[in-house]
């Protein structure tokens, strides 16, 4: 009886199974599919300096335009893409692209020029040759290694292997900035700021989200700022969506902000509208 009821058992669950490892396998070869006939696209948010308003820099954020499943965010298949190995071909795509577009944003802003974010997976820092990849990209863009930031996870940072250090120290000596991404999100943030060569703190929206409500996240974001300062890194609060929130960041001394109370990620050619407005007919008189 036992032993009809395992098998039972075992018959209830294999088909569900081998649904859920095809949809998988599906997902995989879209997704290499994806990689050979470029389905992406890249989005940019602003990034803004929080006294004035205006426009700093921009943050580089993936899209995969799926066939049949439209516009796929990338929660949805960056955690395939690293355990494929495809987040290597996709990421370099990233770089070159973000740089590429920014660079030539840049030529058209003289005197003030625009950085741009790139978000790095761990998988990408173990398995390429990333500071040459980097490299390349800003060389083939055109763009100055200042100008070129690259934002690590939290995680990125607690499993990171030996060599993981000396390839971020390689990737500074090209001149270009690190960020830790989602920052306050980690079990361990404050080590990671004495260990890792970062230039940049980006304070978790989970924080921003209750600046104005919560005292103690209140308190927090602004022991993050202060921390920043004191350390020489520049502030970034993430997920503003209202006044409020600005107001107390601001107000905070934070430097440095992106929401959609400024703008959602936007297609390339609606950045370049906001960049470079088309001029009204009283402005040409
Ligand atoms: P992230 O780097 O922390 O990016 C911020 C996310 O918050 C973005 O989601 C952005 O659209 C969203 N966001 C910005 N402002 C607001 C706001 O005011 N309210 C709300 N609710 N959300 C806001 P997105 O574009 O879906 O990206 C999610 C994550 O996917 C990113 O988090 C990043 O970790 C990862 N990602 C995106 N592009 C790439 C990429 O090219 N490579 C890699 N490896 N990861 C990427
Ligand atoms: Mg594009
Ligand atoms: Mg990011
Ligand atoms: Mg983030």
């Amino acid at each position: 009886q036992a032993k009809k009821h395992g098998k039972d058992k075992f018959e209830m669950f294999e088909p569900a199974m081998r649904v859920a490892f095809q949809a998988t396998i599906d997902m995989e070869s879209d997704l290499r599919r994806a990689v050979v006939r470029h389905e992406f696209e890249l989005r940019y948010q602003p990034i803004v300096r929080l006294s004035s308003g205006e426009i700093t820099g921009v943050e580089a954020l993936i899209r995969w335009l799926h066939p049949e499943r439209g516009i796929v965010p990338p929660v949805e298949f960056i955690p395939l893409a690293e355990e494929t190995g495809l987040i290597v071909p996709i990421g370099e795509w990233v770089l070159r692209e973000a740089t590429r577009q920014v660079a030539e944003w840049n030529t058209r802003r003289a005197g003030r020029p625009l950085t741009v974010s790139v978000n790095i997976s761990a998988v990408q820092l173990e398995h390429t040759v990333l500071p040459d990849v980097v490299r390349s990209a800003l060389d083939a863009a055109g763009l100055p290694a200042d100008r070129l930031t690259l934002e690590l996870t939290e995680s990125l940072l607690v499993d990171h292997r030996p060599e993981t250090l000396q390839r971020l120290h390689d990737i500074k000596a090209l001149g270009v900035r690190l960020a830790i991404d989602d920052f306050g999100t980690g079990y361990s943030s404050l080590a990671y700021l004495r260990q890792f060569p970062v230039d940049i703190i980006k304070i978790d929206k989970s924080f921003v989200d209750d600046v104005v409500d919560e005292p103690t996240a209140a308190a927090l974001t602004h022991g993050i700022i202060q921390l920043g300062r004191a350390l020489q890194l520049s502030t970034i609060a993430e997920g503003i969506e209202h006044a409020g929130q600005l107001t107390s960041l601001a107000g905070g001394n934070c430097e440095l902000g992106q929401g959609y109370y400024f703008a959602e990620p936007l297609t390339e050619s609606a950045f370049d509208d906001l960049l470079f407005p088309a001029h009204s007919p009283n402005e040409c008189e």
